[in-house]
């Protein structure tokens, strides 16, 4: 069997005095969705953060396609000790967030070419073509020459799915897609990532959507103050929750 994308084992992480992950394991293998789901504070974020090397971890292990993240130092010191790996694995596992997070001042167009021009080093005229395709993907193929500020909240977040599609990544995270989006937008953005599911694409998905969880993933992880709860199938773990507060939590979200 081929080794996972992502494979985390007993990840700790504090902020100072605040542990935030309190040995978490995780893993993606290629073609997998995993959701992430769990109440606000219970450190989803910080984990998708943790796993791309956003964020320094204290302790526990990540691995890339098999690949050990290296470490120098320990505990807090702890650092990725190769930074052309963290370049490699992050590049790899392409962000998506609440906040789109695109270039105001670039188009559309430039938002999806820049990174595979300048961290990829793809030619400019083949990266175009390639942002083009993508954007098109999306659905928003007629938005090339606008600005970020021009378009709407779903449209923005798709032109970021572009954005990450664009470097080809092997993952793709996402820090709750939808959470920004009025409701008659966050479908556009769903049925995307719906699309992305179906062709095979390893995601990791931090939402709040228990819909688009259930609809989308292989396999859901509920976390609690920075533990795992409880995991399993999305029907299982929708459909037959064992843990209180798995059950409470459920019920809070709809
Ligand atoms: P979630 O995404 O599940 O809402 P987060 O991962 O954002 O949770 O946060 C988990 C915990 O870590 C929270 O208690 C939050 O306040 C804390 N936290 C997150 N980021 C920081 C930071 N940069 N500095 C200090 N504490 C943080
Ligand atoms: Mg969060």
């Amino acid at each position: 069997m081929t080794e996972p994308v992502i494979a985390i084992r007993d990840l700790h992480k504090s902020y100072g005095s605040l542990e935030v992950l309190r040995g978490i394991d995780l893993t993606a293998r290629a073609g997998e969705v995993v959701s992430l789901i769990g109440s606000s504070g219970s450190g989803k974020s910080t984990l998708l953060r943790c796993a791309n090397l956003l964020e320094d971890s204290q302790q526990g292990e990540i691995r890339f396609k098999g690949e050990p993240v290296t470490w120098r130092g320990e505990g807090h010191d702890r650092r990725p000790a190769d930074r052309k790996q963290v370049i490699r694995i992050r590049t790899n596992l392409s962000m998506v967030f609440q906040q789109f997070n695109l270039w105001s001042h670039m188009t559309i167009l430039q938002n999806v070419m820049e990174a595979p021009v300048t961290v990829l080093g793809r030619d400019r005229s083949e990266a175009e073509a390639a942002a083009r395709d993508y954007l098109a993907k999306v659905g928003i193929g007629d938005k090339c020459e606008a600005y970020p500020a021009h378009l709407s909240g779903g449209q923005q977040q798709r032109a970021a799915i572009a954005r990450a599609l664009a470097m080809e990544p092997e993952a793709i995270l996402f820090d709750e897609p939808t959470s920004a989006l009025d409701p008659e937008l966050e479908q556009e953005v769903v049925r995307v990532i719906k699309a992305l599911a179906d062709e095979g694409r390893t995601m990791i998905i931090v939402t709040h959507d228990m819909k688009m969880a259930r609809d989308v993933s292989s396999h859901v992880v509920f976390l609690h103050r920075g533990l795992i709860e409880e995991e399993g199938a999305p029907d299982d773990l929708f459909g037959t929750p064992r843990s209180e507060r798995l059950r409470g939590f459920l019920s809070s979200t709809h």
